[in-house]
């Protein structure tokens, strides 16, 4: 798995302060065999190893997380990006009712599926309908009835008997009826076939155009691997659908499509379906999708840890400095810029104290190249500078230009911006924040 070569990778680099370009190379090259391993579309492998690396090579040296804790936090982050980042609610009618249509191969779990997602709907105060458009099957008519029975909504079927019905006008009929039996929902069951085939997409597509579908979902199982692509990609352009839902997740399925066909198609995974059994379905979760994939729970709950502790002991520690206003050095200063660059505390530090609104949205107006070229300044200071930098007098101002290739204006400005900031902040002290001192002076 995932994990696993991860794992190995980790082993050489414990007690490193930080990942050389070798370091980052060899995890990309086992995450990319992991990757290929799980069955996962070779374009959104290209573009997942690519990602992790320019991330892996950016990141700022971190104290909360070593080397390896930072590839897992970065790897868990791409994964959960690749596969959608939040879940995606469903589309509703105007005017109701809504109707939702099941596409996909046989035996992807439609009719399972229907049975799971109206009682879901059911749960939630809707009156749905099943609507039994594969006429294909001699059983499938009976099988969504009990589906239907088991779930304990209606089932809108044509009369047994008639001989082959066509799917397309029970589709169109079941709108009058859900609108007289008051079924606000209305979920379309079609037919599938082992392969893709064009019939099959033209009668779907038939019933599409009959229904006008708010949802096309597109019902993939998750245990077919690399013809997941092919199958999503056949389906976009035969049918087009506005959302995915994987089966049979409990399997041992590796992950494969499902980092595939959110990329491949831009259309969300919304649902999951993980048992036979009407309650095993569940909203799709990016991030315990993620957490499964790299197989690290535990590890991803410790970061989370680390990083927020640490967060919380550094917006405490510079909490009490900028009360006491005077005791905030450029030093300090170049640390809060080196945080903001990796996660930006100083932006919700600041929304905490009183009056701090401008202050925040001047900081919101920088930009990365801003916060740079002010850190190559105050890198370019000696240490005795940064502590107390009421020594940076003109010739001092002149060297630190010229160390940091910028304007001795710039470094004037610099200065100048950096007292008023203390200034400022021994004001709001002032104003009553806890703990701060009530007369701080510059
Ligand atoms: P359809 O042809 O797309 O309508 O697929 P069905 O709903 O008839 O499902 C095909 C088979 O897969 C049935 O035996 C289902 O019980 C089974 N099935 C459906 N969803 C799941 C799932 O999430 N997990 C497991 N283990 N089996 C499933
Ligand atoms: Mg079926």
């Amino acid at each position: 798995t995932l994990s696993d070569r991860l794992n190995k990778v980790f082993t050489g680099l414990r007690g490193k302060g930080r990942l050389s370009q070798a370091d980052i190379d060899s995890v990309a090259r086992e995450i990319r065999i992991a990757l290929l391993e799980a069955d996962v579309a070779l374009p959104v492998v290209r573009q997942f190893i690519a990602a992790v690396k320019e991330r892996a090579a950016g990141e700022e040296v971190s104290r909360a997380l070593n080397p390896a804790q930072q590839v897992i936090k970065i790897v868990n982050e791409e994964l959960v990006k690749i596969l959608g980042g939040e879940t995606r609610r469903l589309q509703y009618a105007k005017q109701p009712p809504t109707v939702i249509m099941l596409a996909g191969l046989q035996g992807a779990g439609k009719t399972t599926l229907a049975g799971k997602l109206a009682r879901h709907l059911k749960d939630q105060g809707h009156a749905p309908v099943l609507v039994a458009c594969d006429l294909q099957r001699p059983n499938a008519v009976n099988q969504l009835q009990i589906v239907g029975e088991r779930a304990g909504v209606a089932v809108y079927a044509p009369e047994p008997g008639n001989g082959i019905g066509d799917p397309v006008a029970v589709a169109r009929d079941s709108l009058d009826f859900a609108r007289r039996a008051q079924h606000d929902m209305v979920i379309v069951d079609t037919a599938g076939r082992l392969g893709i085939d064009t019939e099959m997409m033209r009668q779907a597509a038939a019933i599409r155009d009959a229904v006008q579908p708010q949802e096309i979902l597109f019902v993939l199982d998750a245990m077919v691997g690399q013809d997941a692509v092919n199958t999503a990609e056949a389906f976009r352009d035969g049918v087009g659908f506005t959302g995915v839902v994987l089966t049979k997740l409990d399997g041992d399925a590796r992950g494969g499509a499902a980092l595939s066909v959110r990329y491949v198609t831009g259309q969300p995974i919304m649902f999951a379906s993980n048992g036979e059994k009407l309650g095993d379905f569940d909203v799709f979760h990016p991030d315990r999708m993620a957490s499964r994939i790299l197989g690290m729970g535990d590890m991803l709950t410790l970061i989370e840890q680390a990083q927020k502790t640490f967060d919380q002991d550094e917006t405490e520690r510079m909490a009490s400095k900028l009360a006491s206003g005077n005791e905030f050095t450029l030093e300090d200063f170049l640390e809060q810029l080196q945080a903001i660059r990796r996660m930006g505390p100083i932006g919700n530090l600041l929304g905490m104290l009183p009056g701090a609104g401008q202050m925040k949205e001047a900081l919101a107006a920088v930009d990365d190249k801003d916060l740079d070229r002010t850190a190559a300044i105050i890198r370019s200071m000696t240490p005795g500078e940064r502590a107390d930098p009421k020594l940076i007098n003109g010739s001092r101002r002149l060297r630190i230009a010229n160390g940091s290739g910028v304007k001795v204006s710039e470094v004037n400005n610099l200065v100048d911006r950096f007292f008023e900031a203390r200034k400022m902040m021994s004001r709001m002290s002032g104003m009553g924040m806890p703990g701060g001192r009530r007369n701080a002076k510059n």
